[in-house]
């Protein structure tokens, strides 16, 4: 017999050691013959239908993989040859990717740990119809090349008629980075010290810009900055004044800033990156501007970001002055910030389609989630689970309208179901406050409350009594 080979683990031998000292009584039937021969093999355990069916969400690779690990655990004794196929399902991934869909109940609308803006129905429906080979840079009429994401930069432009041309990049990041590149790399970028804004994980505008190779030109104070600060920076090195959006913090007390329609006569470009995307006012958010607004105030170039309070796909916006977007779109860089097929068709259909997640949340009325946190909390408890309903205050969050509360309504838990609602399936996110766990409602759509309670239920045991 081939006891050699390094596929026979030493539980084998002992197997068959012991059959020949006379001691296989004491060793479980299964493995007292050569298990290595009753290994399944490998193409007719893949036959099986729920395997095939894995083998396309996954790919072959992986379940091949899987099977492997089965098998040999049938070689190590560890189960039976029938338990192959099982084996295997228990340890393939349920999902083709390690990202989950997650349900945010944080009450931070634009969660940057959970991916800010959730698309709309009509988003996701256009991400998977533009998956495949589509005409994204094709005019199927004329059989030719066309612009790339036409459809997308025109419904931008209808949606801000102030803006003369657009472009759509990576993120806001991207556009400040080409902005800063093409029009003022060796030069300088004016820009308060009040403005100098850490986005956040780290990151910083200012660093972002002076690695183009732009230079800052630093103007006023932290708390104050006034028109002749930004006069006096200007030269014949200023590539343009950069406004920013103080998009995650607020300053309180002695302040001052400028505003872009001063800024507008100092015979520079003016950029203002308004970060959260707004395109026109949005009345229940006042302190926020829009890029509408901004362009009409005289601002030659307006950034923002896509998955902001437009509620989009992560994407940069980029509007103003025909020239200077050309400028921008011709330069080589622009290539390297290209946005993929699957961001344009979301950004198009944000655009143009129904009610976005984010606005829906945004102006939920606060009577109705509190109706809706009770109801909850009452199945929960009817199930023996201490629930309770509470009034909450969410945020806008994920850099856009600081200082905002909006009135809202949660379901408040025992702390310890934070972790099973974390690890379940669909994970839960709360917020802990008050030694409590609180699930906000602002940010659920009403049609999943019944995967909420059911979540709960399961995060609380089944039967409900934590
Ligand atoms: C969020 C934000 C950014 C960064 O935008 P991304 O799309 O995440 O790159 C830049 N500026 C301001 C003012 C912001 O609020």
């Amino acid at each position: 017999m081939e006891v050699s080979g390094r596929l026979v683990a030493p539980a084998v031998f002992k197997t068959d050691e012991a059959e020949a000292l006379g001691l296989a009584g004491s060793i479980p039937v299964h493995l007292r013959v050569d298990p290595r021969r009753r290994v399944p093999r490998t193409d007719a355990v893949l036959a099986d239908a729920r395997l095939a069916a894995l083998t396309e969400r996954l790919g072959r690779a992986v379940v091949k993989d899987a099977v492997a690990r089965a098998q040999q655990r049938v070689r190590q004794g560890e189960i039976g040859p029938e338990c192959v196929t099982d084996a295997a399902l228990a340890v393939l991934p349920p999902h083709p990717t390690s990202l989950r869909p997650v349900i945010n109940m944080t009450g931070v609308l634009l969660h940057t740990n959970l991916g800010r803006a959730p698309l709309s129905p009509a988003a996701v429906e256009a991400v998977t119809a533009a998956a495949g080979a589509t005409d994204v840079e094709f005019d199927l009429t004329g059989g030719a090349r066309a612009r790339r994401g036409r459809g997308a930069l025109e419904s931008l432009a209808r949606a801000v008629p102030a803006a003369e041309d657009v472009h759509v990049v990576n993120n806001n990041a991207a556009a400040l980075v080409l902005a800063a590149t093409a029009l003022a790399a060796g030069r300088e970028i004016v820009i308060s010290r009040g403005e100098m804004v850490e986005i956040g994980d780290g990151f910083r505008i200012p660093d972002l810009l002076v690695s183009t190779g732009a230079r800052l030109r630093e103007v006023g104070a932290t708390n104050r900055t006034t028109l002749d600060d930004y006069r006096a920076a200007i030269g014949p090195r200023t590539g343009f004044v950069l406004k920013v959006h103080p998009s995650n913090f607020q300053v309180a007390g002695f302040t001052g800033s400028v505003e872009v329609a001063e800024l507008t006569g100092l015979g520079v470009p003016v950029i203002a990156d308004i970060g959260s995307g707004l395109l026109r006012r949005e009345p229940l958010l006042p302190g926020e501007p829009d890029a509408a607004s901004t362009l009409a105030a005289g601002a030659d170039l307006v950034t923002a970001s896509g998955d902001k309070l437009l509620g989009g796909p992560q994407a940069g916006l980029l509007l103003g002055r025909r020239g200077l977007v050309d400028r921008l779109r011709r330069h080589p860089l622009a290539r390297a910030l290209r946005v993929d097929k699957l961001t344009l068709a979301a950004l198009e259909a944000t655009l143009r389609g129904p009610e976005t997640p984010v606005h829906r949340a945004l102006h939920a009325e606060p009577a109705v989630l509190a109706r809706r946190a009770a109801a909850l909390a009452e199945a929960l408890h009817r199930a023996g689970i201490e629930a309770r309903a509470v009034p909450a205050e969410a945020t806008v969050g994920g850099g856009a309208a600081p200082g905002v509360r909006l009135p809202s309504a949660a379901v408040s838990l025992p702390e310890r179901l934070a972790v099973p609602l974390r690890t379940g399936d669909p994970p839960v996110v709360g917020r802990f406050e008050g030694g409590r766990l609180l699930l906000d409602l602002r940010m659920v759509a009403p049609a999943r409350d019944g995967e909420v309670l059911t979540a709960v239920l399961a995060a609380a045991g089944g039967r409900g009594r934590p």
